[in-house]
């Protein structure tokens, strides 16, 4: 898809190519309608009168069709803000004093900064899985640390960097078997492919609503009946969600999510097939027009929509404003005013300049072919141009566009 609609997104007359997805994919027709509708009328779903009933039939509603999508039952979801929220939740939840916490060494920051934050306060240890240089999970480090009799194994269903998928049903039988329970940050996969919680037996799991085209600041936990002790509020107040997340519920956000999760459920495998197909011929044009160009990750464990690629020698802030017509994200953050190189891609055995130099490109739901012929067009005209700019004794075209920040996205969104 191209960007239009909000005023943004739009650099002289040309429409940016939006392929930046795991930041934030584009709402879908059906969670406007929802969330629209459901913002035009009145009513908390507390409330007991009828406005207030309507509201918790949305809520309702939405509630069954995240659990559709999920295979799980409506009662083992909570409504939060996001993964994040979901996250801590999760992890604060499970924790018991004394007990350690296994996370993996490419978890988003909401769940490695939690899993520390919280291992803190209840004086345990986090234990940290690393990962193979295909960003697949190194089990015999997952074997030793479920030795420690950790309480929970935290690990994430799809990297959102890299795409690359864990094999969580191995996750489970082994944390299990150690006796511990089983958490997974979903955010990437849900929504993108099929995941079966009858079959998966997670006992928690985190997902976002703005993933895959719900409104941004909605999400939910999953927590699996009976398996979970209790679920320690992170806030005081109300006992809104059966006393688990206190809080007036944000009943358009819900109803987008329902939406979006129903739109998602329908043609989950036919959109899958068709995104991995434009995602692999995007990385082939890409590879065979610029050599030295790697492709980071797992090739076929790894989500149909994004890929990870290094541009040798050719730092990927200086590419991508060079490329102001397509929205991607770097693999580096900016922090406290110094560029830090992805912490996933450095776990994955990259060296720093190699982080610096990688882009993820991530697609979606209105990702199109013809964005698929002029993205590769962008690409290979921009690495052109900023390679002629550093080494202008190799070639010589048009000078690197000397522009702004457009198109970069922190690592961690
Ligand atoms: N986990 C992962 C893997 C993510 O990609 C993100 C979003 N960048 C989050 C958690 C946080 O999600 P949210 O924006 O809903 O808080």
């Amino acid at each position: 898809m191209t960007t239009e609609g909000r005023g943004m997104g739009q650099k002289g007359t040309d429409p940016v190519i939006y392929l930046d997805y795991n930041a934030t994919a584009p709402v879908r027709p059906e969670a406007l309608a929802a969330t629209t509708a459901a913002l035009a009328a009145v009513g908390n779903a507390s409330s007991v009168h009828a406005a207030g009933r309507d509201a918790a039939y949305a809520v309702d509603q939405a509630r069954e069709r995240v659990a559709a999508l999920l295979g799980c039952s409506p009662s083992e979801l909570i409504f939060t803000s996001g993964a994040t929220e979901a996250n801590n939740l999760a992890i604060r939840s499970a924790a018991t004093p004394g007990r350690s916490l296994v996370v993996s060494a490419v978890e988003h920051p909401a769940v490695g900064e939690a899993a520390a934050a919280v291992a803190d306060s209840v004086g345990s240890k986090v234990y940290t899985i690393g990962v193979h240089r295909d960003g697949t999970l190194r089990v015999p480090e997952l074997e030793e640390a479920l030795a420690t009799s950790p309480t929970l194994v935290s690990v994430m269903a799809a990297n959102n960097e890299t795409g690359v998928l864990a094999d969580l049903d191995l996750v489970v039988r082994l944390a299990h078997e150690a006796g511990a329970l089983v958490h997974s940050d979903a955010t990437q996969l849900v929504g993108r492919l099929p995941i079966d919680l009858r079959e998966l037996r997670l006992d928690l799991l985190s997902l976002s609503g703005h993933k895959f085209g719900a409104p941004q600041g909605v999400g939910a936990l999953f927590v699996r009946r009976g398996t979970v002790p209790a679920i320690r509020p992170l806030a005081y107040g109300g006992g809104h969600e059966r006393g688990r997340r206190p809080g007036t519920l944000n009943v358009p956000g819900i109803a987008g999510l329902g939406a979006a999760a129903d739109a998602a459920r329908r043609d989950l495998e036919q959109e899958a097939a068709r995104i991995r197909t434009l995602r692999d011929r995007f990385e082939a044009e890409v590879m065979t027009a610029l050599p030295g160009t790697r492709r980071n990750g797992h090739p076929d464990q790894r989500l149909p929509g994004v890929t990870s690629l290094t541009f040798d020698g050719l730092p990927a802030d200086a590419l991508l404003a060079a490329m102001p017509h397509l929205a991607a994200s770097e693999g580096s953050a900016c922090s406290s005013g110094a560029l830090e190189p992805s912490h996933v891609l450095l776990a994955m055995g990259l060296s720093r300049d190699e982080a610096d130099s990688t882009i993820r490109f991530s697609l979606g739901h209105a990702t199109s072919a013809d964005d698929i012929d002029r993205a590769v067009q962008c690409v290979t005209d921009a690495a052109h141009r900023v390679r002629s700019a550093l080494h202008p004794n190799i070639t010589t075209t048009a000078p690197a566009h000397p522009g702004g920040q457009e198109g970069t996205r922190r690592h961690d969104a």
